[in-house]
């Protein structure tokens, strides 16, 4: 097999910020890259850039170039909206059921950006799909699509995506109308994908794909769309879509017997691992020889390879994007006496001594800034909640986690809602003399994406002058 060694990068691989979905860590798919000779990191997670700071990172770890992409959620319906019941409003406006299945569809398409301005556009279609297209999914409509398409390139996708479910539903016609679509709508920047998988539907929708390539002259890559790692994880992987459909394996197993949950391929596939190039030819010689000539394959493996080179070297602006305030200590001394007044706190020595004492100290490490910009976000946490849910928006954030609920500063703040002297908690715990800061840990309820932000670690982010960490590159970013 080893004239069939022509080159083969990986462009379709989903991450645990592909929530219940993707298994492996960014980092794994990091060390396991050299193994499978990779010379790129592509990561396209489902609606999400949030492993962006951590692809980064791996890339500079195992010598890798990174490739940014997402694999968006689109629906054509989908209105721009901010709050969920303006969503209800307009799933109810929407005439026939017919109308409304088709806006429950969240369909897929792999975007990959290959310059600085597909990069912030790639990010700012992520952003818009979780601010304003948030149905079930984070998406985005045709609009919005057109709006930011400049320096990305995309693909076909799977067959979830609006061409493979129009070859779904009305066979080659329909397909090939979206593809003319997606040709007027992306130009040259829009490519086909081939998948060699064990679900039923693909040999047919490969074969649809090569003859929309051959009557348009359009290029293909071939992508293995991997959700984990290594072979054996594919057990995991499947356990996890369990979880997110809400089922047991034995509820799943009956639904794919019955035929129902038949174009989740990701339940009925076990070949979603990240392959070596010998492994796809493997599974081409074994299963889709007869379908996908040779020289198409060869063709499809070298266009990952020039896919990659177009969009290597994307520079990214990672300067801090942090409010800078000046005279922090005064605003943080401002914001805790507000606070004692609002939360009505005791003027007694208990309570006096105690901030007089976390005050100083927070101050003395140059932390009020940090402490000021964590009330900002939980602010407005609460706020977007409150907004969007009508109810109190005490949720947004919860009451406090770890030992930031040992500060009664955070309360004052109203960056917790715990009173750590009724419960008797120790600041020490949180900040003392001898030791740096820990962090402010959150979780951003009705939000998940937001579910898997780091918190910002207070040590890392005063050393970065002022407030530079992962998490708020996450928050930049997105
Ligand atoms: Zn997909
Ligand atoms: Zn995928």
């Amino acid at each position: 097999m080893k004239d069939l060694i022509v080159g083969f990068e990986h462009l379709h691989r989903h991450t645990d910020f592909s929530l219940l979905d993707g298994y492996a860590t960014v980092e794994e798919y990091g060390k396991y890259s050299k193994q499978v000779n990779q010379k790129f990191l592509c990561i396209s997670d489902h609606g999400a850039m949030g492993s962006v700071p951590r692809q980064i990172r791996t890339c500079d770890e195992n010598n890798l170039e990174p490739i940014f992409a997402c694999e968006l959620y689109v629906n054509q319906l989908q209105p721009d909206t901010t709050t969920i019941p303006s969503m209800t409003e307009f799933n109810r406006g929407l005439g026939t059921q017919e109308e409304q299945a088709k806006l429950r569809k969240s369909n897929h398409l792999l975007a990959i950006a290959y310059n600085e301005t597909g990069y912030s556009n790639l990010v700012t279609l992520s952003s818009w799909g979780w601010t304003r297209g948030f149905y079930r999914k984070p998406r985005v409509n045709h609009e919005v699509l057109m709006q930011y398409k400049e320096g990305i390139i995309f693909t076909s996708c799977c067959y979830n995506s609006e061409i493979g479910q129009a070859f779904d539903v009305g066979g080659e016609g329909p397909a090939m109308e979206m593809v003319e679509k997606y040709m007027a709508m992306f130009g040259e920047n829009f490519y086909l994908e081939i998948m060699l998988l064990d679900f039923s539907k693909q040999k047919p929708y490969d074969e649809f794909i090569i003859k929309a390539s051959q009557k348009y002259n359009l290029p293909i890559i071939v992508t293995n769309d991997c959700h984990y790692c290594l072979k054996e994880d594919s057990e995991m992987q499947r356990k996890m879509i369990m979880v997110q459909t809400g089922r047991t394996m034995k509820q799943i197993e009956q639904a794919l017997a019955q035929n129902d949950m038949a174009d989740m391929f990701e339940l009925q596939d076990s070949n979603l691992w990240m392959k070596s190039e010998e492994e796809i030819n493997a599974k081409w010689e074994s299963d889709y020889k007869d379908v996908i000539d040779y020289e198409i394959l060869k063709q499809a493996k070298l266009n990952t390879v020039s896919l990659c080179e177009k969009a290597k070297g994307v520079k990214l602006d990672r300067t801090i994007k942090l409010p800078a305030f000046s005279e922090s200590d005064i605003k943080f001394k401002e914001s805790i006496i507000e606070g004692v007044v609002k939360r009505k706190i005791p003027r007694n020595k208990e309570y006096l001594d105690r901030i007089e004492e976390e005050y100083s100290l927070i101050c003395q490490k140059g932390f009020s800034s940090y402490f000021l910009i964590q009330k900002m976000m939980t602010d407005e946490a609460r706020k977007w909640y409150f907004e969007t849910y009508g109810t109190s928006g005490a949720s947004a954030v919860g009451p406090g986690r770890g030992s930031a609920v040992g500060a009664l500063s955070c309360y004052c703040l109203g960056i917790t809602d715990v009173d750590p002297i009724k419960h008797d908690l120790l600041f020490s715990r949180f900040l003392s003399p001898a030791r740096g800061g820990k962090q402010i840990k959150f979780r951003f309820s009705g939000e998940p994406s937001f579910s898997n932000i780091d918190p910002i670690p207070m040590d890392e982010a005063i050393e970065s002058a002022p407030f530079l960490s992962r998490s708020d590159r996450v928050w930049s970013d997105q």
